[in-house]
């Protein structure tokens, strides 16, 4: 048996060239390669001297050989495949390990020149890599070195590797050329050329977006059903997913994720990760029907919960902090789909034991919530998709104009932010009641802004709140006074909203009659 190693990332690839040696395997390797091995002891053969020709052109040159893709190609099974090789001298080659020059994260790099990015889109490793995949039921290639260890085991104990082995190996190939691809792809296709060509030895001008949208996404489970049971449905990560996305979570428990759970725990999630304080969302149906921020999980959760208990039956609930004890026995007195948090307290999961059904779902926090959201937000429309830079705007109360004769007092202040931060979750025309950091009333989805704020207050009613003195958050601005009209009446004292309708004036002239405080955003939070 012999294996060609032809590596950029060298993690791991000692051990496997010692473990193929010991196995009997011989080894033939690429420059930088082929010194690691030998300085190490092991017997390698330069891929040079299998072809006869040195590598050349800075190494642009190297595996491109038919003595190296013969002896990837050829069918075993073909006796004219086989006559080929023998005719010419080209040996077989039976195993390939390769990773491809780091072009991913050569361009993620800010000081990335265009000479940088093309000199490392490796050519011949790839070429390698398609040539082994496609022969699969000959020649096992390995692609990424967590896999040295599985395929070891199996070359150990069976002294050789399944057909299964050897096509999922194939196909994590191609799946890796592809994602590989993408990225180039990616990455020249937004090179602004409008100036010309640009310059090798600089970052080249971009545009926000490509020219040509790749995702190589990868699938995480085949769901039960979609949105509806009569409609199919899977899950995919992006190979890209930051630490802290929901993508990253780990099941510790409870019935198979469905499709709607999947969706509103991605909502709870990203909702709860804007709040330093502890803080609880619940979730149904998309919006939050309930926020607060507490002392600690247990009261963000006892807030949040008030807002709607009808609505919160079922609900998907978040949290970031780790749920101990007496917030798991909380938790448990309502029927809950799906529970997140960075953690779970031995003492929260002994609650749920008795409950299997609950989906418990840990997901680590990183410090940094804002980096672990999307770049891009995605949504599809009929043959096409909608490409969005992710809302990640991060109100600061030094953003704020109060637009009126009062002034917010501090702890008003503190509610506008809280309530604005939550209007961002919800759909629009979103209008927000909050008071001492905790949703009063929701009013959300509303094609007008005047129906949400009507629903959040008969929403507070039903759930036996009082609006009175309460801060309003809206997620766009009033374009005329009576959707202010209706959230004073019951009984708002402060109003968030972003400002810039024509009818600004008649708004802020209703505020100051009414004498309630008034601040601007000059943001607005749509989401559909
Ligand atoms: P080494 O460090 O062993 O000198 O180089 C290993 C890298 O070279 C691997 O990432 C492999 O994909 C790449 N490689 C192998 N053959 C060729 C080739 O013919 N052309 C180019 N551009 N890269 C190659």
């Amino acid at each position: 048996m012999r294996a060609l190693i032809s590596v950029s990332d060298k993690t791991g690839v000692l051990e496997l060239a010692r473990a193929l040696h010991a196995l009997g395997v011989a080894l033939i390797s690429t420059g930088g390669t082929a010194r690691l091995l030998a300085d190490a002891g092991l017997p390698v053969a330069e891929v040079a001297e299998v072809t006869g020709f040195p590598e050349m052109l800075d190494g642009r040159v190297k595996t491109l050989h038919p003595k190296i893709h013969g002896g990837l190609l050829a069918r075993r099974d073909r006796p004219e495949h086989m006559a080929a090789l023998q005719q010419h001298g080209i040996a077989p080659i039976d195993l390939l390990v390769v990773n491809l020059y780091p072009f991913e994260a050569t361009v993620a790099r800010a000081d990335c020149t265009l000479a940088d990015a093309i000199e490392n889109i490796d050519i011949g490793g790839p070429a390698m890599v398609r040539s082994a995949a496609k022969n699969w039921r000959d020649v096992a290639v390995l692609t990424d070195p967590a896999q040295y260890a599985p395929v070891l085991a199996e070359l150990r104990d069976s002294g050789r590797l399944s057909d299964t082995t050897r096509l999922r190996l194939a196909v994590a190939a191609f799946n890796r050329i592809a994602q590989y691809d993408a990225a180039i792809s990616q990455y020249l296709s937004a090179i602004d050329l409008s100036a010309g060509a640009p310059a090798v030895d600089a970052p080249p001008p971009r545009h926000p977006f490509p020219g040509q949208f790749n995702a190589c996404w990868t699938k995480v489970q085949d769901l039960r059903y979609g949105e509806n049971p009569h409609q199919q449905a899977a899950f995919y990560r992006d190979p890209e997913a930051p630490a802290g996305a929901l993508a990253t979570a780990q099941q510790l428990q409870g019935k198979e994720l469905s499709y709607n759970n999947i969706a509103d725990a991605d909502a709870a999630w990203e909702c709860v990760k804007s709040f330093e304080a502890p803080a609880c969302v619940i979730i149904k149906h998309a919006n939050p029907c309930g926020v607060a921020v507490g002392e600690g999980p247990l009261q963000a959760y006892r807030k949040a919960f008030q807002t709607d208990p009808t609505s919160a039956f079922g609900g998907i609930i978040a949290f970031n902090r780790s749920v101990d004890g007496e917030t798991a026995q909380a938790v448990a007195q309502q029927f809950v789909e799906v529970l997140i948090a960075p953690d779970f307290t031995p003492e929260a999961l002994a609650v749920f034991k008795t409950k299997a059904n609950v989906r418990l779902l840990r997901i680590a926090l990183p410090a940094d919530a804002a980096a672990t959201r999307n770049a891009w937000h995605l949504q599809r429309v009929g043959g096409g998709v909608l490409v969005q830079t992710t809302d990640v705007h991060v109100l600061r109360a030094s953003d704020l104009k109060v637009v009126t004769k009062r002034q917010p007092t501090p702890e008003q202040l503190q509610d506008l932010l809280f309530a604005w931060t939550v209007a961002q979750y919800v759909k629009s025309n979103a209008i927000v009641f909050c008071k001492d950091g905790m949703t009063m009333g929701v009013g959300a989805g509303q094609m007008s802004r005047l129906d949400s704020a009507r629903i959040a207050s008969i929403k507070a009613q039903a759930a036996g709140l009082s609006l009175q003195g309460t801060a309003v958050a809206s997620d766009a601005f009033f374009p005329f006074r009576d959707g202010l009209d209706v959230v004073v009446d019951a009984g708002a004292t402060c109003i968030i909203q972003p400002g810039g309708s024509v009818r600004d004036q008649e708004v802020i002239d209703a505020a100051n009659e009414r004498g309630v405080a008034m601040v601007f955003t000059g943001v607005r939070h749509f989401r559909h």
